[in-house]
């Protein structure tokens, strides 16, 4: 394509964010192929494709550190949400759930939370490395980074999913572990929280994260409680953590109910001082509102509950729980029972304790975005422009530059992504072009499906795959898996 021109994309004269946290400097950044080839003031290249920036942004493209995108990924319209706010890379397999390998075999239903990402009959991959060559196969629209389920291996392996599980369960899913590790995983995530994990001991779960951290990779954790026992279930992950010596990443970090407001000062200090002799982190998603499964002990704890899908009702999506009770003049319990398999959004958090967790200075922005989801949290399109919007721009709670390092180069760090996360010569050319004057998320709890404002153009591996007015055709992601 590039024919007699030194290089295929010359972005000229934006304030370039190098993804470091550093003050921006403007200049110009050429891109030959999938590499950025110069960065540099006035460079005299010629290119094929020529941009002028003036008073733009120009950023590494975002990654969205907690996904829920395994399937999502392989598909251009599933990947517009994320697309269409700068995010280029992807971490799936998040909170014990991945699509493969598949949970199914020993029980022939997709136990919650499961059923979040996929339905039986897309959970169809027998090996991880399956689900790893369908990716390579299809061609991501996203570049993507695979985990593998905790909560999957465990459906495989344990008989009765409420109890701990024995020593030769442990020892099945171990062998699925390290398989999946040998075929390219790029770690293990858990999901304490939901029930088929909740049984796992710290003795499991220790033993599997023992693997993880053989293999060199990350442990990434929705913790057994994000409620008044936040603070215990921090414990127990620095002790895996520690015991085990992986590189561990708390997943959405929170604290939820009203009976836990303000632990976060407690929690951050535990893993503030834990950083000092192990490699932790964490992410958050900038909103007060959680989403997950149909959960009796969330909803209780939750000041407005919102239906966002249901299978035996699917008309009821979008409507409060609290309207649905009334509609069928039940109490608000029997109809979360009557709403089941189904997903919500749990408004239960304290802005004091996110901006608190946003604004430490390790944290990682993610989505938790549920691409499945009739009426998604606002978070699946609109987490990382509501980050530069709303946070940087209208609430001066972090600075621009550290804003973008969370979303770039601080968590290509944490996730051992050499080449990416960065604008610097020989990176990968995943950018985003943003103007930081009206960046913002489109996307409310009423209005959930709504690209973001302010985003100009997204480069993935040197391609221009989205513009607000000419979304992307081609799958331009990447397979981001670990050497085998
Ligand atoms: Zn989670």
């Amino acid at each position: 394509m590039r024919g007699d021109y030194e290089c295929d994309l010359l972005i000229r004269g934006a304030s370039v964010f190098d993804g470091t946290g550093a003050a921006p400097v403007t200049c110009d950044v050429a891109v030959a192929e999938d590499r950025i080839v110069a960065v540099g003031a006035a460079l005299t290249l010629s290119a094929h494709d020529e941009v002028q920036a003036d008073g733009l942004a120009l950023a590494p493209g975002f990654i969205d550190v907690h996904t829920h995108d395994d399937l999502a990924a392989m598909s251009l319209d599933t990947s517009l949400p994320k697309l269409s706010q700068g995010v280029t890379t992807v971490v799936t397999g998040n909170c014990g759930i991945s699509l493969g390998p598949t949970p199914l075999g020993r029980r022939d239903t997709v136990v919650p939370p499961l059923d979040l990402i996929a339905t039986k009959d897309e959970y169809r991959y027998a090996t991880f490395g399956d689900f790893l060559s369908a990716v390579r196969g299809i061609g991501p629209a996203l570049n993507v980074v695979p985990l593998v389920g905790h909560t999957v291996l465990r459906a495989r392996a344990v008989d009765d999913l409420s109890g701990p599980a024995t020593e030769e369960e442990v020892a099945a899913m171990r062998q699925d572990l390290v398989a999946a590790l040998d075929q390219g995983a790029a770690g293990l995530s858990t999901g304490l929280a939901y029930p088929p994990a909740k049984a796992a001991t710290t003795e499991e779960v220790l033993a599997l994260v023992r693997e993880v951290a053989t293999a060199g990779a990350l442990w990434t954790t929705h913790m057994r409680d994000e409620r008044t026992g936040v603070v215990s279930a921090v414990a127990e992950t620095i002790d895996i953590a520690r015991r085990s010596g992986a590189r561990t990443l708390i997943s959405h970090h929170k604290c939820c109910g009203e009976a836990a407001f303000g632990l976060s000062r407690t929690t951050l200090a535990m893993i503030e001082d834990a950083r000092r002799d192990i490699t932790l982190d964490i992410d958050v998603y900038p909103y007060t509102a959680s989403s997950t499964v149909l959960i009796e002990s969330f909803a209780r704890d939750s000041r407005r509950v919102t239906v966002s899908w249901s299978d035996p009702h699917p008309e009821m999506a979008g409507r409060d729980l609290s309207e649905i009770a009334e509609i069928w003049g039940i109490p608000e319990m029997e109809a979360l029972d009557r709403l089941r398999p189904g997903g919500a959004i749990y408004h239960q958090m304290d802005d004091g304790d996110l901006e608190r967790i946003l604004a430490w200075p390790p944290s990682l922005v993610g989505s938790d975005g549920l691409p499945r989801d009739r009426r998604p949290h606002p978070r699946l399109w609109g987490a990382f422009p509501r980050v530069l919007g709303h946070y940087v721009r209208e609430r001066s709670l972090l600075n621009l530059s550290t804003a973008i390092a969370k979303m770039t180069g601080q968590t290509a760090a944490v996730l051992g992504l050499h080449d990416r996360g960065r604008i610097t010569e020989g990176a990968a050319a995943d950018l985003v072009l943003f103007d930081p004057a009206l960046i913002r998320d489109a996307a409310s709890f009423e209005d959930p499906a709504r690209p973001a404002e302010g985003i100009v153009s997204v480069y993935l591996n040197g391609k221009l795959a989205y513009r607000p007015d000419a979304p992307g055709t081609t799958p331009c992601g990447t397979l981001l898996s670990r050497a085998p």
